[in-house]
C-alpha cells in the first residue's frame, strides 16, 4: 500500500500544481479546486491514514510548500492535502562580489561548483549591483579567476540604469566611477537633467554632490543603480552608495527610482531572456535583503550563503527568512543538485 499511495503522489505531485487527498467533492471545491485535482477516497483505517499523513509531511519537507489539512466534523476521515506546488526549477541566479569572489580572490571551490550547476538542466544568469565596474570589467575579473562565464549571462545594475535612461529619455549627471562609465557609451550627458548616483568614491566629493543637489532642485529626477548600505572589501565592510543616495534625498524631500537588486523589476529584467517564470527561478547570494529578501519579493526562491558581507544572524533580518541558508556557493549549488533538482 505505501508503495502506491507514493506512486500515486508523486505522479501528482509531477502532472499539478496543486493535489488534494479527501473523500468527497465538496472539499475540493471549498478549497477552490476542481474535481480532476483530487486524488483520494482511501478510507477510515488509521493506519494508512497516518501512513499517508507522513508520506505528505516528509514530501512537504522536501520540496519546502505548504500543508493545509482539511478536517471535516461530518466525514471523520476526510483530509486534503494541499500543495502549492513550485514548478520544476528553470533558472539560478548568482549574485558575484561576496558569492562566487571576493575582490580578486575566488570563494573555495565555487569554479568547480559552477561547473557541476552547469551540467544541470537548468539556465544560470549572473545578477550583480556593481556600480564601479563596466561588464567587460567584470567579466576580465572573473575569467582570470577561472570562471566559466559569457558576457551575455550577466545582468547589472548599470544595465538597468541605461535601460531606464533610454526609456525616460534624460540627460544624466553621471555620478559613477570612470570604470563604469563604458556601460552608458551614447547615452547624452550634455545639459544634465537628471541625476544617477552609484558606488563612487572618486566623485562623492562636496562640489560634486552639490551640483547632482541643484539640479534636483531644479527637478531632475534621481536614480539610484542601487541602495546597498555598505558593500565588503578586502581590508573589510565599506560604505556603499545607499548613505549617499540617502543624503541627497533627505536634502531635496524627495525619492529616489532604484533599479538595481533588491528591486522587484531587476530580478524580472533579468529573467526575461530566460523564458521563465519567478517560481520556476532561484537566487544565490551573500546579501539577506538585497539578494535574497528581493528575490523572494519577487517570487522566487533564495538561498543566502555566508561569505561576502554575510554577518552573523543575517538570516533572521528578513521576513520570510532565506528559503535555505548554508557556508558557501558550493553548498547552495549542492542543494539545488541534490534537493531541487533530485529526479527520482
Ligand atoms: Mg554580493
Amino acid at each position: 500500500m505505501a508503495f502506491t499511495l507514493y506512486s500515486l503522489i508523486q505522479t501528482a505531485i509531477l502532472c499539478t500544481n496543486a493535489i488534494a487527498v479527501l473523500h468527497e467533492e465538496r472539499f475540493l471545491s471549498k478549497i477552490g479546486w476542481g474535481a480532476d485535482q483530487g486524488i483520494g477516497g482511501f478510507g477510515d483505517e488509521p493506519g494508512i491514514k497516518a501512513q499517508l499523513l507522513n508520506l505528505i509531511r516528509s514530501v512537504r519537507t522536501v520540496m519546502r510548500v505548504p500543508l493545509i489539512i482539511v478536517n471535516s466534523p461530518q466525514v471523520h476521515t476526510t483530509f486534503a492535502f494541499a500543495m502549492a506546488t513550485r514548478r520544476a526549477l528553470k533558472a539560478v541566479l548568482i549574485d558575484l562580489s561576496g558569492t562566487l569572489h571576493v575582490e580578486d580572490a575566488a570563494v573555495p571551490g565555487a569554479q568547480e561548483a559552477l561547473a557541476r550547476l552547469r551540467s544541470a538542466p537548468v539556465a544560470v544568469k549572473f545578477v550583480t549591483n556593481t556600480t564601479k565596474e563596466c561588464k567587460r570589467n567584470l567579466l576580465e575579473r572573473l575569467r582570470k579567476l577561472n570562471f566559466d562565464i559569457q558576457e551575455q549571462e550577466i545582468f547589472t545594475s548599470l544595465t538597468a540604469a541605461r535601460n531606464l535612461l533610454e526609456q525616460r529619455k534624460v540627460r544624466p549627471l553621471l555620478l559613477v566611477e570612470d570604470s563604469a562609465l563604458e556601460d552608458f557609451s551614447g547615452i547624452d550627458t550634455s545639459e544634465p537633467n537628471a541625476v544617477v548616483i552609484g558606488l563612487s568614491p572618486e566623485h562623492f566629493n562636496y562640489q560634486m554632490l552639490n551640483k547632482a543637489f541643484r539640479l534636483m532642485l531644479d527637478g531632475a529626477p534621481l536614480i539610484a543603480i542601487h541602495k546597498a548600505r555598505y558593500y565588503k572589501r578586502k581590508d573589510g565592510l565599506a560604505l556603499g552608495p545607499g548613505p549617499f543616495v540617502t543624503g541627497l534625498e533627505y536634502a531635496t524631500d524627495t525619492k529616489a527610482t532604484v533599479v538595481g537588486k533588491p528591486e522587484r523589476t531587476f530580478f524580472l529584467e533579468a529573467l526575461r531572456d530566460l523564458g521563465c517564470s519567478p517560481d520556476e527561478a532561484i537566487m544565490i547570494g551573500d546579501d539577506a535583503r538585497d539578494d535574497v529578501g528581493g528575490a523572494q519579493n519577487s517570487g522566487m526562491q533564495g538561498i543566502l550563503v555566508r561569505t561576502g558581507k554575510y554577518r552573523v544572524g543575517d538570516e533572521g533580518k528578513i521576513s520570510p527568512p532565506p528559503y535555505f541558508t548554508c557556508e558557501s556557493f558550493p553548498q547552495a549549488v549542492d542543494h539545488i543538485l541534490h534537493t531541487l533538482l533530485k529526479s527520482d
